[in-house]
């Protein structure tokens, strides 16, 4: 039986102030969860929130990770480093760094071999545009997206990744795929692991993201195959994120 996971995505938000009293916020109200939670934060706060998360149930994460171990990456981030600081998952192929720095396909699944193989789980996000969608191109996104990764993962790794489909469209802008909508997807994506392995497709969570607030997350979570969400401007508001993780 596969644990829910209810993630939070900071993006580039917060500060040494703010981080201490969103995670008190959280910490406070959350009691035991039910689901297994976790926060990814901007890298420059990992040991602020390292710090503040020691003992409770809400893992850390990071936003990205380099496809390298070490080296000259001026810049870059290596899995290890997040392990230092006891990051538990990390976020590869968000379509932000898709769209604004051009991570392809090859390059996302190179991030999720890194950060498998430091020891980390990667939380890999997919999903297509607006354009796509009205082109009926959504499945072939997916799937090519999706494929990527598993053609670089063997039977084993591929049972240890976490995918998040995110609807370009629906990311900070209000507008979120129907339950109904969002299900279809995600039982396209389960028959992609499948393929892979059906141990994958029956461990690993595949999570909504785009606009999941309290207000429409029940419904979502309720679909068989939406096993959590990835959370983005919810996140950053302590009341409304552990009512997300109520939810499921
Ligand atoms: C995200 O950026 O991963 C996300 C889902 O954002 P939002 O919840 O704000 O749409």
């Amino acid at each position: 039986m596969r644990r829910k996971l209810v993630a939070g995505n900071w993006k580039m938000n917060g500060s040494l102030a703010a981080n201490a009293a969103l995670l008190e916020g959280i910490k406070s109200a959350l009691g035991e969860p039910l689901c297994s939670t976790a926060v990814c934060v901007p890298a420059p706060y990992l040991a602020q929130c390292q710090s503040l998360l020691a003992g409770t149930p809400v893992a850390l994460g990071a936003q990205d990770v380099s496809m390298h171990a070490s080296g000259a990456y001026t810049g870059e981030v290596a899995a290890s480093m997040l392990r230092d600081f006891d990051c538990v998952y990390v976020i590869v192929g968000h379509s932000e760094r898709r769209a604004y720095h051009g991570e392809t396909d090859e390059a996302v699944a190179k991030k999720a071999l890194a950060a498998l193989d430091a020891g980390l789980t990667p939380i890999v996000c997919v999903g297509e545009t607006l354009a796509q969608r009205e082109a009926g191109q959504t499945s072939a996104v997916v799937e090519r997206q999706i494929d990527a990764v598993l053609r670089m993962l063997d039977t084993d790794n591929a049972c240890k990744i976490v995918v998040a489909y995110e609807p370009v469209w629906a990311i900070g802008t209000g507008k979120t795929a129907t339950p109904a909508m969002a299900q279809e997807v995600h039982a396209f994506i389960r028959a992609k692991l499948a393929e892979k392995n059906a141990d994958a497709a029956a461990m690993v969570p595949i999570l909504y993201g785009g606009s999941m607030k309290p207000e429409n997350a029940a419904d979502l979570l309720a679909m068989p195959d939406i096993d959590g969400g990835l959370i983005g401007g919810a996140a950053l508001k302590a009341a409304d994120f552990v009512a997300i993780i109520r939810a499921a």
